[in-house]
């Protein structure tokens, strides 16, 4: 059957605005429960097979509605075990999505937007410019399609997905009209089910974006900081310039204390001699001793278009750094590098394989 482009994916409902959807054409609401468990338990898209919908709903759906995923256009495994979905969404678009296994998680690293607008100086996303903001669909459509992906193997405990990290491409508090819908479904008991502390919203700073995410719904959230005063973040991230670190900072604060975690975690690239120095470690303390939070050290990873005095850390002024903090009490974890053999690491998703094609 063809269907026109005005045509509903179902994909894009969290339960509350499915229930609503079934009420709409004279259904009873328990039905969005038996639609979302179809959906995103059994990954079943043929309305035919949907057995306990009467046949009135499943021919109304099937002539009405469409449960679309994105096309996997190329998949790479890294020597480590991280995994790498290049998809193509119906516009003819691609993002990337990232699977990294861990002996006791999973943790499925996905995009919010084609692009991104920041433009960071070391990140390549940020360096490819934005072309749209991702829908609903779109993003839970990367956890639909790797969750069936991984099942295809199944029984290998590592292979779930038990976490998921909006860090793949773009910036998601800039899209939160979609994202939020897609975290409830992640939670929802009748689709993924996954804690509220392990889903993990990450953002480069836009602060109106964090004080609607604490009013509106309870997730983990990560802040990209990678410097320790205004000087360096503003050569660093151009976003810096609109919402100054005094300005982030009071707001991951109100986050901390509104949030249900109660944490925060900073993520901080280490870049060779720009902000790997003893000195940026003590500021670092200062900006982050009056907030419960951890960090995260990041070494930079390689990407195009860095500028060339941007190099990745040596080992010795990593090891510096992580003790001045940890001395000072605060939580410090350092980043291992995974999935570098395929350009999976944290930075380098801009779909290299298919170059100038991706716009
Ligand atoms: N826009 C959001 C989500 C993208 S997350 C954000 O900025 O948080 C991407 C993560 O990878 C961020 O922590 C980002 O700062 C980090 N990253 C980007 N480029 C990197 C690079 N070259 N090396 C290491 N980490 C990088």
């Amino acid at each position: 059957m063809i269907k026109d482009h005005s045509s509903i994916n179902l994909l894009n409902f969290d339960r509350v605005s499915l229930r609503d959807y079934c009420i709409a054409l004279g259904e009873k609401p328990f039905r969005a429960d038996q639609l979302m468990k179809w959906i995103h338990h059994e990954g079943v898209t043929d309305f035919d097979q949907m057995t306990n919908l009467s046949k009135h709903l499943r021919q109304y759906l099937k002539e009405n509605t469409t449960i679309e995923v994105p096309q996997v256009a190329r998949e790479q495994i890294s020597k480590d075990g991280t995994h790498k979905w290049l998809f193509e969404l119906s516009d003819g678009a691609f993002i990337e999505t990232v699977f990294i296994p861990e002996p006791h998680r999973g943790t499925l690293c996905i995009s919010s937007q084609v692009g991104c607008p920041l433009a960071c100086v070391f990140c390549a996303t940020g360096q490819m410019g934005f072309k749209r903001n991702l829908t609903t669909a779109e993003i839970i459509g990367q956890l639909w399609l790797v969750v069936r992906h991984l099942s295809e193997d199944s029984g290998r405990h590592d292979r779930k997905i038990t976490n998921v990290v909006f860090m793949g491409m773009g910036e998601p508090l800039l899209n939160l009209d979609a994202v939020i819908p897609a975290i409830r479904i992640m939670v929802d008991d009748f689709a993924y089910s996954l804690s509220k502390y392990r889903v993990t919203v990450s953002t480069a700073g836009i602060v109106p974006g964090i004080d609607r995410l604490s009013q509106e719904i309870d997730v983990a959230l990560a802040i990209s900081l990678h410097a320790p005063n205004n000087e360096i973040r503003d050569r660093l991230m151009p976003i810096n310039k609109k919402y100054p670190l005094e300005a982030l900072m009071t707001s991951a604060k109100n986050y901390v204390q509104s949030s249900r975690l109660k944490t925060i975690s900073f993520e901080y690239i280490l870049i060779h001699n720009i902000n790997d120095q003893p000195q940026h470690a003590r500021q670092l303390v200062k900006l982050l001793s009056h907030i419960r939070c951890k960090a995260n050290l990041i070494p930079l990873n390689p990407c195009a278009h860095l500028p060339p005095e941007f190099l990745p850390p040596i080992q010795e002024n990593i090891d510096r750094f992580r003790d001045i903090l940890i001395k000072a009490g605060i939580v410090t974890i350092t980043r291992r590098r995974r999935g570098e053999d395929i350009a999976a690491a944290c930075g380098q998703l801009r779909s290299i394989e298919i170059g100038e094609k991706i716009f």
